[in-house]
């Protein structure tokens, strides 16, 4: 028998971005269920918040949690040079205020993530987990659901005037309407692991993250978390990493230890837990970020380099604004695309700030301290826009930083679909090779290695 359940809306994984729309929509008073493949607490990489991820979080009710919690508290910021000379932090409560904004987090994702799932359940979101949704239904020129397989095999569908693609990477929406579009430049290689007993820096400084540079504009993220563990990663072209043939991540990983003096010295007195993770983090944005009875929110709309840990921050904010919108159109009674048209120019406007930024970091011809020093009017723009207060009129720097790069021009991407286009092809599409001959992602997005062999 063929059993079919109906809510007021559908959310497509359980990560940040679907727990804050689920969560939100439930606290506008709607019946809202959440479909995640995986069994929670998973793992999942992207460890650091950035201060304007405050607003999003203090909206789901998720700050007395994060503070009760042991995740290490953020205060700062720092880049240290490939000889190891370390700038001088960069303090939030510099600029921001100490009660709110200028204090975030350095979190475990399978932790945090659990939180956002535990506090959508107590808001009253029915989170299924083990549930895959394997095809998006459409009726009539419109989204109206979806068919997903539950943990005993059995296929199930669940309907919703309104279904919320927060797939992460996997894009599921945008994959299947051949609607991933690659980044023109912004396309890096990521390998990192874990470190137990590695240095961590004293008092306010022990929960910073520090982004210390190699050769070629590559970076390593050095991030502290609980349970005396380091986060530590290496990002850059995958030509580079990959130079002489070498493909395995544990070697790649050390070779580049070895270029950066501060790296090498914090790591030096601890232990890699021996897991080795790669992806081939290639940037890429969805052609459209709505349809007649859908959105896409999170990194499922798009994903940005790391570099700037703003994958949060964007996230939990799209799902909350996504949400609103969502429960405007429910009060109308009209799903169709042009009810997200505000939803899509905040985070275009957002995105595109922040991308032009990535693209600065990644120009050999910039430095951020060369312009600050240059352009002392610019300093705050970019100060906010790097903590993530990106909704703003950042001209000024803009034309500072024209004047050492070129700042791309915004992507022509984000927007919703016009009408009548719900019925496009939905029907999987292969997803471009990673560039530079790097491994294939394996599911979730990343290869997952062991040093001594056993499965991952
Ligand atoms: C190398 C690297 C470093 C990063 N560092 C940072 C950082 O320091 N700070 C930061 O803020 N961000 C960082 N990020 C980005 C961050 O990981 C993402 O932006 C964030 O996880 C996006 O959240 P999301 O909810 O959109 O997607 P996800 O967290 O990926 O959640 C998607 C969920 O959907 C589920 N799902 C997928 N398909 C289906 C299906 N068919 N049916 C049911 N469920 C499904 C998945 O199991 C998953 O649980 C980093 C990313 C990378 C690659």
């Amino acid at each position: 028998m063929n059993i079919t359940e109906s809510f007021d809306a559908i959310v497509v994984g359980a990560g940040p971005a679907g727990t804050a729309a689920a969560t939100a929509l439930t606290q506008h008073g709607h019946r809202v269920v959440v479909l995640e493949r995986e069994k929670f607490p998973r793992y999942h990489i992207g460890e650091s918040l950035i201060p304007f991820t405050y607003p999003a979080l203090e909206r789901l009710g998720m700050i007395p949690r994060l503070r009760a919690s042991a995740f290490p508290k953020k205060y700062s910021v720092q880049f240290v040079s490939p000889s190891g000379k370390a700038s001088q932090p960069f303090y939030f409560f510099d600029r921001y205020d100490r009660e709110t904004v200028a204090q975030t987090w350095q979190v475990l994702r399978s932790e945090f993530d659990q939180m956002l799932v535990d506090n959508a359940r107590e808001k009253g979101v029915d989170v299924r987990e083990q549930v895959e949704v394997i095809e998006l239904l459409q009726e009539g020129g419109r989204h109206v659901g979806v068919r997903a397989r539950l943990q005993d095999g059995s296929i199930r569908e669940f309907r919703a005037p309104i279904t919320v693609d927060a797939t992460g990477r996997e894009a599921m929406a945008a994959t299947r309407k051949a609607w991933r579009r690659p980044d023109p430049l912004l396309r890096k290689v990521a390998v990192w692991t874990y470190y137990e007993g590695a240095v961590r820096d004293p008092g306010i400084d022990a929960g910073a993250t520090t982004v210390a540079f190699i050769p070629n504009k590559g970076w390593f993220w050095y991030i502290p978390q609980h349970q005396g563990r380091i986060s530590v990663g290496v990002v850059a072209d995958g030509k580079y990493l990959t130079r002489d043939g070498i493909k395995d991540p544990a070697t790649i990983f050390h070779r580049e230890v070895k270029e950066n003096v501060w790296i090498q010295e914090h790591l030096a007195p601890g232990k890699s837990c021996g897991d080795y993770w790669l992806t081939a983090e290639y940037t890429f944005r969805s052609l459209h970020c709505a349809t007649d009875g859908l959105v896409l929110v999170g990194d499922a709309a798009g994903f940005l380099d790391p570099v700037f840990s703003s994958g949060l921050m964007l996230a939990l904010k799209s799902g909350v604004m996504a949400a609103d919108a969502i429960h405007e159109a429910l009060l109308a009674g009209d799903m169709s695309a042009a009810r997200f048209e505000t939803f899509a120019q905040v985070m275009h406007q957002g995105v595109e700030n922040m991308r032009k930024l990535v693209y600065a970091f990644y120009d050999e011809n910039v430095s951020f301290r060369t312009v600050a020093r240059s352009y002392p009017e610019a300093v705050g723009d970019l100060t906010d826009c790097l903590s993530g207060d990106v909704n703003k009129d950042f001209s000024r720097m803009f034309t500072a930083l024209s004047q050492f790069t070129t700042v791309p021009e915004s992507l022509p991407y984000g927007m919703p679909a016009p009408p009548g286009s719900a019925s496009a092809p939905d029907a999987p599409v292969a997803i471009p090779a990673p560039p530079d001959g790097a491994p294939l992602p394996g599911s979730g997005g990343y290869t997952h290695v062991r040093l001594d062999g056993a499965p991952a």
